[in-house]
């Protein structure tokens, strides 16, 4: 049927409001599977499909084709699953968009800012889509949100161990998600905020501020308001991390996908004035495990330094010595209240400048490079709350001629010199 490609193709015919759902096989060896929409109108995750265009899913993809209308579709390749299915959260998501278009349209009559929402849940409920289909949705109608990516282990925007924000310009390509030109992201440096809790916070506080001054200037971002991706730890800490978001951007509409606990304690917690919405999660979204987790951090990083598909970059290697840069952990070890030097909190030393001396322990770790003037001590605390301009990885440390190696997307010298160490590391195996 598809001698173009010579892969055995299958024909779905969609009734509306339906979707087919199709998971690619992950692996380097697998094959891709290829879409294409026959008749009718159809979307993924939020963004229509062009009429006989193929797209393209490579290794590990899991997809959802979704039609108002009703459609006929074909998959070409051999999926590891495909079916259709009719019972989808869809509907109660695009009353969640239209619910939030009110609240634009209202923004813009009153001359006050647009919805700001909170998008929790645990893992695995399909959060990061939700934030997708509304930015999507939203950009369609003609509105310019901002995407908040705090989820440190997932991000969508950036390399992992970040948090970000970006402006939503157009609707998310159907095959590699939304353009990332121009992001906001800082340095948090680990793939959970457990590891580091009061410096999550201030990031959060921090893309908060940055976020409300955009607002301040740019009418249409006030308006078009922020979706905020969180992460999927919803207890304790992580709990109080959502807490703390929702007060810092002063979110009006917290979405709490499938977990009702988390959906009482908000109402509980949060101010009356807030609206807190528990939606099911779609029974699409597939459970990942660690190691596919893993393997999507490390694509992401991949991504960073050599492009995306059509896409190819060619990073560097050059050797930097030591002497010309300044590396930081931020955070020392927390040591027991009663052994704090006087004057000193808990608070200080997690969001202390901790200097590292390079060693062969550096190796393959991933250190993003901080935009913060290359300044004297006293810039040090600034550099906390300083955006990163990129990321570099250490290949290799000679501890002998103090010189060590790195994979760079530019080439040398460094714009900044001051480095921040992530826990994140990334073997190159190109
Ligand atoms: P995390 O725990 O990483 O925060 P999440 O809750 O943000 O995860 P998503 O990343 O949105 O979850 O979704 C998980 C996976 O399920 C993704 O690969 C996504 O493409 C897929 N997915 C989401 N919705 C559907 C659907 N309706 N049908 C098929 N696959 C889907």
């Amino acid at each position: 049927e598809a001698p173009a490609t010579g892969k055995a193709s299958t024909r779905f015919d969609l009734e509306k409001e339906t979707e087919l759902r199709f998971e690619v096989e992950s692996g380097e060896a697998a094959e891709q599977v290829e879409l294409e929409l026959l008749t009718g109108m159809a979307e993924v995750f939020g963004s229509e499909l062009n009429r006989n265009k193929k797209y393209t899913f490579g290794p590990g993809s899991k997809i959802a084709v979704f039609t108002w209308q009703g459609c006929s579709v074909n998959l070409f390749g051999k999926p590891e699953v495909a079916y259709v299915s009719k019972d989808t959260p869809m509907l109660l998501y695009l009353n969640t968009h239209a619910a939030l278009e009110q609240m634009r349209k209202q923004a813009e009559r009153d001359n006050e800012r647009g919805p700001r929402v909170m998008v929790v849940g645990p893992t695995d409920v399909g959060k990061s889509t939700v934030c997708r289909l509304l930015l999507s949705y939203a950009v369609r109608v003609g509105r310019r949100p901002t995407l908040v990516e705090l989820d440190v282990g997932q991000s969508g925007v950036s390399v992992p161990g970040t948090v970000s924000a970006l402006c939503i310009e157009r609707p998310a390509d159907v095959e590699e998600g939304f353009s990332v030109q121009a992001p906001l992201v800082y340095h948090f440096g680990s793939t959970t905020p457990g590891t580091n809790i009061k410096l999550y916070n201030k990031l959060t506080s921090r893309l908060a501020e940055v976020f409300s001054q955009r607002c301040e200037v740019n009418r249409k971002a006030s308006v078009g308001g922020c979706i905020i991706n969180t992460c999927g730890w919803v207890k304790g800490s992580g709990y109080q991390a959502l807490v703390h978001c929702a007060s810092a951007f002063e979110v009006d509409v917290v979405l709490v996908l499938d977990h009702e606990r988390l959906y009482n304690e908000l109402k509980r917690d949060l101010p009356h004035f807030v609206r807190v919405v528990l939606l099911p999660k779609s029974g699409g979204v597939v459970e990942r495990s660690k190691e596919c987790r893993r393997d999507t951090r490390d694509e992401k990083i991949r991504e960073y330094f050599y492009g995306f598909r059509g896409v190819s970059f060619y990073p560097f290697s050059f050797e930097v010595r030591f002497s010309d840069v300044r590396i930081y952990k931020i955070g020392a070890p927390s040591i027991p209240d009663s052994c704090l030097p006087l004057g000193m909190s808990q608070d200080d030393t997690q969001l202390k400048m901790v200097p590292v001396t390079p060693g062969r322990d550096l190796t393959y770790h991933v250190l993003s490079v901080s935009s913060a003037e290359d300044g004297e001590e006293g810039a040090r605390k600034d550099i906390v709350e300083s955006p990163v301009c990129g990321f570099i990885v250490v290949t290799y440390v000679d501890t002998q001629t103090q010189v060590m190696k790195v994979l760079s997307p530019a080439p040398r010298p460094l714009p900044r010199h001051t480095l921040l160490i992530m826990d994140i590391r990334f073997m190159d195996m190109k």
